[in-house]
């Protein structure tokens, strides 16, 4: 299990919204291709979670699938916002990761979730905290730091920085590279933003 950590952790409540440095971003880009190798998809293709679940050695389920849920259950379970939950990986004893997503949200933003709870895994990150909602649903929570890393993570997985850059230099609007990849285009303009093309793409994009 790879275990990188950045900055050092141990400092108090990280502060998720800093800027990174230029060594957290590069981290950041080699563990996505890491991924994205796992999932043996194209360089630049696009990478569904649900198409390469195999490969990276979990499956993901909607609480509707979950056999054991009762009826109640499951209508409580849509009931509560992807604010309050979006997702959660639950390792299993042979190793394989179930990742049970929120119904409620869209197919963009449940493929970043499925990805980031994929991602968790991938570097070993220890829960902080565990808890059941008044649903029954089992929430896993990360210090700040490890949920940056991953769902940063999980959106270079995505959207690869060549991709990105790649748009950027031909003038693509963030909305049709997130329909190419089929992402949302908040997490494009993320993107964009985190690997410092903003700029370009404002000029390049005009
Ligand atoms: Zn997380």
């Amino acid at each position: 299990m790879m275990m990188t950590k950045y900055p050092p952790t141990g400092s108090a409540a990280p502060d998720a919204a800093l800027p990174p440095t230029r060594e957290f971003l590069r981290h950041l880009e080699e563990q996505a291709i890491a991924l994205r190798r796992r999932a043996a998809v194209a360089l630049l293709g696009p990478l569904d979670p649900w198409i390469v679940q195999e490969q990276l050695g979990c499956t993901i389920v909607t609480p509707e699938a979950v056999a054991a849920m009762t009826p109640e259950v499951r209508a409580q379970v849509c009931r509560v916002t992807p604010q309050e939950w979006s997702g959660t990986g639950l390792p299993m004893p042979d190793g394989h990761l179930m990742v049970l997503l929120n119904p409620d949200q869209t197919i963009e933003r449940a493929r970043v979730t499925a990805l980031e709870e994929v991602a968790h895994e991938h570097y070993g990150h220890e829960p902080t905290q565990i808890i059941t909602l008044p649903n029954g649903v089992i929430k896993r929570s990360f210090n700040p730091r490890n949920e940056q890393e991953a769902y940063w993570t999980a959106a270079a997985a995505l959207l690869p920085m060549k991709a990105v850059a790649l748009a950027v230099w031909r003038g693509q609007t963030a909305v049709a590279l997130a329909a190419d990849y089929a992402v949302s285009i908040e997490l494009a303009e993320f993107r964009i933003k985190i690997l410092r093309l903003w700029p370009h793409y404002i000029r390049n994009a005009a």
